[in-house]
């Protein structure tokens, strides 16, 4: 029943298997009007015999079939030495996936579904011919490929190439199926075109295209390219677009063959792979390298158009303790948020960075646990730097809330200028670096420009540490007391305990300064225990010496509150030192409260079960965050020197300690108005129903052997109706 058609002998040829009489011959049509030579078989069997003597490029096979079916005739061609390369298009149900996986399995090439779209198929024919020859012609150069295995349509789909051709003059198109879904069509939804294939090329890179394609008609070489291409459904996918110009066999005309592969899922892992090595995965903020390469070319951009660039050094504070005790997790979810706060901080556009500066030059990485980096180019270095720092500060001051916990979040910045204090990338980190260290020894929360003399500051630092650990050793520390008076009848209530170091040959160092380096170095452990006992046996001293209700006040560092033999140790202290529970008073800042761990909570609460006060000390500094005094049950709240001090010129601190004092009622809290230094601040602070105070108007801190008279003297004075000491 086969029948050949009166096409060229050069033509491909096509086996069409179909028991349906009609179908052939329609198909017989179609094939032909495509340059095809067509031959015909009915049954599975006769197509079998076909192949082995007519040899066809092509085999359009049905899947319902009389006697043998589509699947096991697709099997035996598969097995015949002359079916091992043939491509076979199988034509299956419309909506029988099921039929197409078999028919994948059974060694078909590509399937169609029915009813069968005509134009398609004969474009498809054509198409899988010609791949097929190329692929063989491909194949007889790659050795070692199993032939028998590799299926032509099965190969593009896995690598996601999809080929087109195009003849010149008649601007006739064909395309595979895998080049249809790459330019994001459903294979037969529309006729291929040349227009249609560079409207899919997205805008920008179409002239890329034009340009491969113009230069490959006129030389006849061939191209390669990378451009995007945009889906209709507004996806970008990339692709490695080649080509190559010959003439066509049949008709004569140049003819340009190209192959799209897609390649996003590659770009994608490329993209991934740089993002590795250039960007922090936490907050995909650049990383240090990143920054390095991008501030070089920042700094030629600058020098070439003597511009200034400030590179900030920002560090959070403490930021330790938080991943520490509050988890890790938690210390992840801060360091977004401040990312985020950073990156806010740097959009507000008010005229601070330059016109004409571009967005790349400014840039925020991220270059370790808690440390970011900022480079800006600026109009005016000094003034627009500290405009930024100021507004960094201020956004990072807002109160972070992590899993329902209030965190608060200060940074110590440093900054450097180019070029007045660094030419280089190197030494200007250096010097933004020592200058945030500065930042930090200056008591944190602030920003700091670098001075040539910070190298000094940095070698201070260093050697207070060495110093400190030599008199935690030799127990050359030394207190002084600072008197509380009940504001009402001028009482000494209790003595706040104040660390003092005198350094032989250098003179005293301020608690300001080393209290954070005994922090950090650890040293505060032995330095608090020293200052507890100490404090406990003096007050103990003071109460035998005819003053049994005088209290004693320690400030107590958060890193002693988390240790978990704190309590022990205090309760050692007090059993030693013979001193009641109730004459202790611990202060405790905001700051020791930010880490509501087990542990700490614990000890706060077995602290108070044992009868020991406790203070809030410094409040309104830090994050004032009422729900701690919900949360631990203080005794007092001392309301922060800095609102005292201009409570009476300030009608905005005044309404502050107006309402601190408010709140310490309601909590049921004894308030104290710390750094009372005038009589006019003595009025208001009693106005405003403070309970006690506590400054330099009754008394600077004063050292042990001067405590006696004066406890003595303000007796005295009460006795006589008020009078105060100095
Ligand atoms: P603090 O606990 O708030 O102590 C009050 C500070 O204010 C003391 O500074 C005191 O001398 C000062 N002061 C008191 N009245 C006035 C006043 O009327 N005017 C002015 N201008 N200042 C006044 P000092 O002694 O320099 O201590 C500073 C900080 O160092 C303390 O602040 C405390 O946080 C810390 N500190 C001191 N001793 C210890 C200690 O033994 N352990 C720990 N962990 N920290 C300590
Ligand atoms: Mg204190
Ligand atoms: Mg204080």
């Amino acid at each position: 029943m086969s029948q050949r058609s009166a096409t060229p002998e050069k033509a491909p040829l096509v086996l069409v298997i179909d028991d349906d009489a009609s179908l052939r011959t329609r198909a017989r049509f179609e094939l032909m009007a495509a340059g095809l030579r067509v031959v015909e078989a009915a049954s599975g069997e006769e197509g079998i015999r076909q192949v082995a003597e007519a040899r066809p490029d092509l085999v359009i096979l049905d899947v319902q079939l009389p006697g043998l079916d589509g699947f096991e005739t697709c099997r035996a061609i598969r097995a015949l030495p002359s079916g091992q390369d043939v491509s076979i298009l199988m034509v299956t149900a419309s909506d029988d996936l099921e039929a197409v996986e078999s028919a994948f399995q059974s060694g078909a090439t590509d399937f169609a579904t029915k009813p069968i779209h005509w134009r398609l198929l004969r474009h498809r024919a054509r198409f899988i011919v010609r791949a097929g020859q190329t692929f063989r012609r491909l194949q007889g150069a790659l050795d070692g490929l199993s032939r028998s295995e590799q299926r032509l349509s099965d190969a593009q789909r896995l690598a996601h190439v999809g080929n087109w051709e195009w003849l010149s003059e008649s601007d006739r198109m064909l395309w595979s199926e895998e080049a249809f879904r790459i330019l994001g069509h459903y294979p037969g939804d529309l006729e291929p075109s040349l227009e249609v294939l560079r409207a899919a090329i997205h805008p920008d890179d179409r002239a890329l295209f034009e340009k491969a394609l113009g230069d490959a008609l006129a030389s006849r070489a061939g191209w390669s390219i990378e451009h995007r291409l945009c889906s209709p459904d507004g996806r970008i996918r990339f692709v490695q677009h080649q080509g190559a110009v010959d003439v066509d066999e049949t008709s004569n005309e140049l003819r340009v063959l190209g192959t799209l592969q897609d390649v996003t899922e590659r770009r994608q892992t490329e993209e991934k792979i740089r993002q590795l090595a250039f960007y922090d995965s936490l907050t995909g903020l650049p990383n240090r390298r990143m920054l390095r390469e991008r501030l070089e070319k920042t700094l030629r951009y600058a020098t070439d158009r003597s511009l200034e660039v400030a590179l900030m050094f920002v560090d959070i504070d403490r930021f330790k303790w938080v991943n520490d005790s509050l988890g890790h997790s938690v210390g992840d979810q801060l360091l977004s948020e401040v990312a985020a706060r950073l990156v806010d901080s740097l959009r507000t556009e008010d005229g601070v960075f330059r016109r004409e500066s571009p967005e790349s030059h400014r840039i925020l990485s991220r270059i370790g646990g808690d440390e970011f980096v900022i480079s800006l180019l600026l109009k005016d270095g000094v003034g627009n730097a500290s405009k930024v720092a100021r507004r960094i500060l201020g956004r990072l001051a807002e109160p972070v809330v992590i899993e329902g916990r209030e965190i608060a979040v200060t940074a110590s910045i440093g900054i450097a200028l180019y070029p007045s204090d660094g030419l280089d990338v190197d030494a200007l980190m250096r010097q933004a670096d020592a200058a945030m260290y500065n930042a930090k020894t200056l008591g944190r929360n602030r920003y700091q420009f670098y001075t040539p003399d910070l190298g000094e500051a940095a070698e201070r630092a260093l050697s207070i540490q060495t110093g400190l650990r030599r008199a935690v050793e030799e127990d050359a520390f030394d207190l002084e007391y600072q008197p509380q008076i009940d504001v009402r009848t001028g009482a000494a209530l209790g003595l706040e305990a104040l660390v003092r170091w005198n350094v032989p040959g250098r003179g005293p160092i301020s608690p300001v300064e080393f209290i954070p380096i005994a922090e950090e170095s650890g040293l505060i452990q032995g330095l608090g225990a020293w200052v507890l006992r100490r404090a406990c046996r003096d007050c103990r001293d003071w109460q035998q010496a005819g003053f049994p209700d005088l209290r004693v006040a320690v400030n107590l560092s958060p890193l002693q509150l988390r240790r978990a033999d704190i309590v022990a140790q205090i309760a050692g202290c007090l059993e030693e030192t013979g001193l009641a529970p109730s004459a202790l008073e611990l202060e405790l800042t905001e700051s020791a409260l930010l880490e509501h761990t087990s542990t700490v909570i614990r000890n706060l609460e077995q602290l108070r079960e044992m009868g020991i006060r406790l203070a809030l000390d410094d409040f309104g500094t830090g994050y004032a965050s009422l729900s701690y005094l919900k949360r631990v049950a203080f005794d007092s709240l001392k309301i922060d020197r800095s609102f005292v001090r201009d409570i009476c010129v300030d009608a905005g601190d005044r309404a502050i300690v107006s309402a601190v004092t408010a709140i310490g009622r309601t909590f049921g809290l004894h308030v104290v108005a710390e750094g009372v230094e005038d009589e006019a601040q003595e009025a208001l602070v009693r106005q405003e129903g403070c309970d006690a105070m506590q400054g330099y108007l009754v008394s600077k801190p004063q050292p042990i052997a001067k405590i006696l008279d004066l406890l003595r003297a303000r007796a005295a004075a009460r006795d006589c109706g008020g009078g105060r000491l100095g």
